[in-house]
């Protein structure tokens, strides 16, 4: 088995995933991690877009391997989370419920797929919500399977792989906190254009790229290694509009670190999507990113020195114990 590491992961350059052109500015070389990551900006439609960025095969080997020590380095905890399929489905349903209720007003009755289902929590919020028949699509074997022992039926696979005629139309489509994680969004905007029937809808939520770097005041903060794309809420708005969309609704979670948008289908759009045309995406985020001021130092003595401190007093209480143990002073198990 491969193992994997960011020294010897393969990586590769690909244009613009939305529009296909590759002329980009270089807005950052470095992520929240401090891993060396470039972000692009597009002239042309303005997504926002790691490069290089890691090959698929080594992508999976990161979320099988890395992605949860990560995420623990990240949040300053001492080892990596493990969650049973069963906390990730009432977790997910738990969240999503009063989300849908919000939503209430958009979403149309009938089918409702999720693409990138996971063990189903999300899909179980819905149909508690509105009744409706559900369906998700989920590449992992284990977590497909769990959803189906919860009675949310699932197709074990990619989107992608899912051959013509498999999947009936749906009233809505959902993808929560998926969109960033893609390898090819444009593709998937346009299989949910496919796969919906007149007037269904589009529901999505993303990371909100200003938000979270206005709000810790360091660009490097809102990038991220898994998330291979970024938004703001004019390049989605632009995104869903040039692939049949037109926008219902949108807004922000609790935190603000989220958007959510709500979107219905009004046009169908070729195969060839959203590329080759010209855009104004550009414009607006490069002003935005001009104006934003972006300083390590503020984030570090704000935000991220709480969090050095966290694991520092960690490694000293852990040595401290192993001395003590060295020298016969404790004993792991028993005290006094
Ligand atoms: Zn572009």
């Amino acid at each position: 088995m491969k193992i994997f590491s960011y020294t010897s992961a393969q990586y590769e350059h690909l244009p613009c995933n939305f529009c296909g052109e590759d002329n980009a500015d270089t807005i950052a070389t470095r992520d929240r991690n401090g891993y060396s990551v470039r972000t692009l900006l597009c002239r042309n439609c303005g997504l926002l877009y790691i490069d290089p960025r890691m090959t698929p095969q080594w992508y999976q080997l990161y979320y099988e391997q890395e992605y949860r020590h990560e995420m623990a380095r990240f949040k300053g905890l001492n080892r990596a989370q493990t969650y049973t399929s069963e906390i990730l489905f009432n977790h997910a349903k738990k969240r999503t419920k009063p989300f849908f209720e919000n939503l209430r007003p958009y979403v149309n009755n009938g089918l409702t797929i999720e693409v990138g289902s996971s063990t189903g929590g999300v899909l179980a919020g819905f149909r508690d919500v509105f009744g409706s028949e559900v369906l998700g699509i989920e590449p992992s074997p284990e977590e497909a399977q769990y959803a189906e022992s919860q009675g949310v039926r699932t197709i074990q696979s990619m989107f992608e792989s899912l051959g013509e005629g498999v999947v009936p139309k749906a009233e809505n489509i959902i993808s929560l906190r998926a969109l960033n994680h893609m390898l090819d969004f444009h593709s998937f905007l346009v299989w949910a254009n496919k796969h919906l029937a007149f007037d269904g809808r589009l529901i999505l939520e993303v990371m909100h790229f200003p938000n979270v770097v206005e709000h810790y005041g360091y660009l490097p903060r809102g990038i991220q290694i898994d998330h291979v794309f970024m938004f703001t809420p004019e390049t989605l708005r632009q995104f869903l509009e040039a692939l049949g969309f037109t926008v219902m609704t949108e807004g922000v979670d609790r935190k603000a670190e989220h958007m959510y948008i709500v979107a219905k289908k009004t046009a169908e759009v070729s195969a060839e999507g959203a590329r080759n045309k010209k855009y104004t995406g550009y414009s607006a985020v490069r002003a935005w990113l001009n104006q934003t001021p972006s300083s390590y130092l503020t984030f570090l003595f704000k935000y991220d020195i709480k969090k050095k401190i966290k694991v520092l007093s960690y490694k000293i209480r852990r040595t401290l114990k192993h001395l003590l143990v060295l020298f016969g002073l404790y004993r792991e198990g028993k005290r006094g």
